[in-house]
């Protein structure tokens, strides 16, 4: 627009130039013709003929002239001329060169009663604006592409889609271009919905992980050492459990509740000047997972007591479908660049920091630290190290027997991964598999305990052998848009039938997302993988969210095994799980069974599968091939071992 104005701004000058330099043209010839007028009609005047001259400067000027005496009386002519400003004074000379009469003549110049300045600059202004109109609906067309233009007239016309275009009339024009300007602006409208919906969690309308992605993307752009970025991830623990203890059904008002809770107390720190709190970042990630980053250069200390304001906050109870009901709140914080300067990493140990209290069985906020486990006494296990033993293939898996309790047979077995370094030794998954979840070569480590778990479960039906093999699956894999590939090709690699595959994921990622989990486990499924339930009930879930899940098996976990004899409550509950599945139709498998008493207790109710040290440790792949062939059911007498 500014550049059309000045380009309006040029032409009027540019024009107006023009004009000026055509009237002084025009001035100066027709200055020249009054001359030779006054020449041509001097004898007659001279001789004192007037018709004659009247006649001859008729025939020149067409009757636009008058002339006068020296003393400036009318002669001869148009007597009304006499009076008029503008004309063309020539003096008429004597034969003796003296002035006899002075005519004066009136000669059009081309422009000047045709156009004034003033007309002209409001003619150039209508023209600009008449272009700037006819720009902007042909932009229009452009932008909504010739296609909507074709189909808008074949609307107009009525027509089957075909387009007359002599047919287009200026009302239909009309019609056109406001049916467009409707249709643009019903496309923006769309787009800013869009546009909203992409950034924004619909359930409490705040933003969700994409927009706090965004936002912490930028920020890093601009974070250093003396200038960190501090994330905090929470979570309202076992929020699922204590919900549904309360039977409240609609958990939204509840997550909306918290979070205004959370905001509040962002806001109190800021009254009190410790933190800028309208330049922090909070979102509703998903489910009851929020996520906040502080403003530039607030530390973990600020965070800490965040931390420590939220608790408090937390301790009073919320309100929801006419009951009380407390939840609790965790955090983990970490912070850019020193623990990461990539969203996902940082995401991804800001919760691994939370879940690590939550596996304590504690609840707060804790600060990210880098792994500090001591290998062997020697030094801390880093990414390299895993990615080291990656590319040396130093990832295996030991196999653990499950026996039929009934039969006394091995009915399967858990391949379970080990790290076994070129010295020999062996490191266990407790060790490495939360540092290959944070970095993410859990992907690259679960593959590889996957195919080699397949490729030796098909050599054991080689053998003669159908025994069903249970590989474990982490969240990351499920998430991994490749993982239904990497199980075809690991099935298929080894030639193992679908059906001698079982995938176990824990209880407490089989509640997340039970949606996504049957979504992408679905395809599989029909090919018949079967589905295991892992370390049931320690995810504090119920049936009615686990039984929107098609699966096959039940673990239940080695911890309630393990209290049985210890703890009055801990036989009636694993009693009730087990009453619960089978009434469902699922396989029970008893993890962790490390005594007869305990053997005993879970064949009496009912329990199909016995893993446990009691009846084998995880073997390596040899060793276990040996004790397939070697097993002997009569070893068992109603499932405990004959010779202890
Ligand atoms: P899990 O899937 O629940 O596996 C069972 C764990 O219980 C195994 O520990 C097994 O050795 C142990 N166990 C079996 N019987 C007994 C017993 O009688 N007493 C005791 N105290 N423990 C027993 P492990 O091999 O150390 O694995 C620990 C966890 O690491 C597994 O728990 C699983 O969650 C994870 N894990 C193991 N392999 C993989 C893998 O390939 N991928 C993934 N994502 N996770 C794995
Ligand atoms: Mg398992
Ligand atoms: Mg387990």
């Amino acid at each position: 627009m500014v550049g059309a104005m000045a380009a309006g701004l040029l032409a009027v000058i540019f024009l107006g130039a023009s004009f000026q330099a055509e009237a002084y043209r025009a001035d100066v010839q027709s200055q020249r013709l009054s001359e030779r007028y006054a020449s041509a009609m001097a004898p007659a005047l001279e001789s004192g003929d007037w018709d004659s001259a009247t006649q001859i400067l008729e025939t020149l000027t067409g009757g636009r002239f008058a002339v006068v005496d020296p003393d400036g009386a009318f002669m001869l002519g148009d007597r009304g001329l006499v009076s008029m400003r503008g004309l063309y004074r020539a003096d008429v000379p004597g034969s003796d060169g003296t002035v006899i009469a002075e005519l004066r003549t009136v000669q059009l110049r081309k422009f000047e009663s045709v156009l004034s300045p003033q007309a002209i600059v409001v003619l150039v202004i209508i023209a600009l604006g008449t272009a700037y109109a006819v720009g902007r609906v042909y932009t229009e067309f452009v932008l909504n592409g010739l296609s909507d233009v074709y189909r808008t007239l074949g609307d107009l016309n009525g027509a089957d889609g075909a387009v007359t275009w002599s047919k287009v009339t200026v009302t239909e024009f009309q019609q056109l271009r406001t049916h467009m300007r409707r249709r643009l602006r019903e496309d923006r409208r769309l787009r800013e919905r869009l546009e909203v919906a992409a950034y924004r969690n619909p359930a409490t309308d705040r933003p969700n992980l994409l927009a706090f992605q965004k936002a912490v993307e930028q920020a890093l752009l601009n974070a250093d050492i003396h200038s960190p970025v501090t994330v905090v991830c929470m979570d309202l623990g076992k929020f699922h459990a204590r919900t549904e203890d309360k039977g409240i059904d609609d958990p939204a008002p509840l997550i909306a509740a918290a979070l205004a809770r959370v905001e509040a107390e962002i806001s109190e720190l800021g009254r009190q000047g410790i933190l800028e709190d309208k330049k922090c970042f909070l979102a509703h990630l998903q489910d009851d997972e929020f996520a906040l980053m502080l403003p530039p250069g607030a530390g973990v200390d600020i965070a800490l007591q965040l931390g420590r304001n939220l608790r408090r906050a937390f301790t009073s109870p919320f309100h929801a479908q006419n009951r009380w009901i407390t939840l609790g709140i965790s955090g983990g914080i970490v912070v850019a660049p020193e623990n990461g300067s990539e969203v996902g990493v940082l995401v991804q140990r800001a919760t691994s920091a939370r879940r690590s209290l939550k596996n304590d069985k504690k609840s707060g906020f804790a600060v990210f630290q880098a792994r500090i486990d001591e290998l062997g006494g020697q030094r801390a296990l880093s990414e390299g190290d895993l990615r080291a033993a990656l590319e040396a293939d130093q990832f295996v898996p030991a196999f653990q027997p499950k026996i039929n309790f009934k039969s006394g047979r091995i009915g399967g077995c858990e391949a379970l991964a080990r790290w076994t370094r070129e010295d020999g030794t062996t490191v266990s998954p407790g060790d490495f598999i939360p540092l290959a979840e944070e970095t993410g070569l859990i992907l690259e480590i679960g593959d590889t305990i996957l195919r080699k778990a397949c490729r030796e479960a098909a050599l054991w039906v080689q053998k003669g052998w159908r025994v069903p093999v249970a590989v474990n699956v982490s969240a990351a894999q499920l998430d991994d848009p490749l993982f239904c590939d990497r199980v075809l090709d690991a099935i298929s690699d080894g030639g193992l039938p679908p059906a001698l595959l079982e995938l176990e994921i824990t209880e407490s990622m089989a509640i997340r997302d039970p949606n996504h989990v049957e979504a992408v486990l679905l395809p599989l499924r029909k090919m018949g993988v079967r589905l295991a339930i892992d370390d049931f009930g320690t995810g504090h879930s119920n049936l009615a969210i686990l039984s929107r899940l098609n699966f096959d098996v039940f673990k239940i976990d080695k911890s309630y095994i393990s209290q049985l004899t210890l703890e009055p409550s801990a036989p009636a509950l694993v009693e009730m799980i087990l009453a619960m599945a089978h009434s469902l139709g699922h396989e029970t498998v008893a993890e962790g069974i490390e005594t007869a008493e305990q053997a005993a207790f879970l064949r009496a109710r009912g329990c199909v599968f016995a893993q446990g040290f009691y009846y084998c440790r995880p073997l390596a792949a040899g060793a276990f091939r040996e004790r397939l062939a070697t097993w002997n059911p009569d070893l068992l007498v109603e499932g405990i071992l004959k010779a202890s």
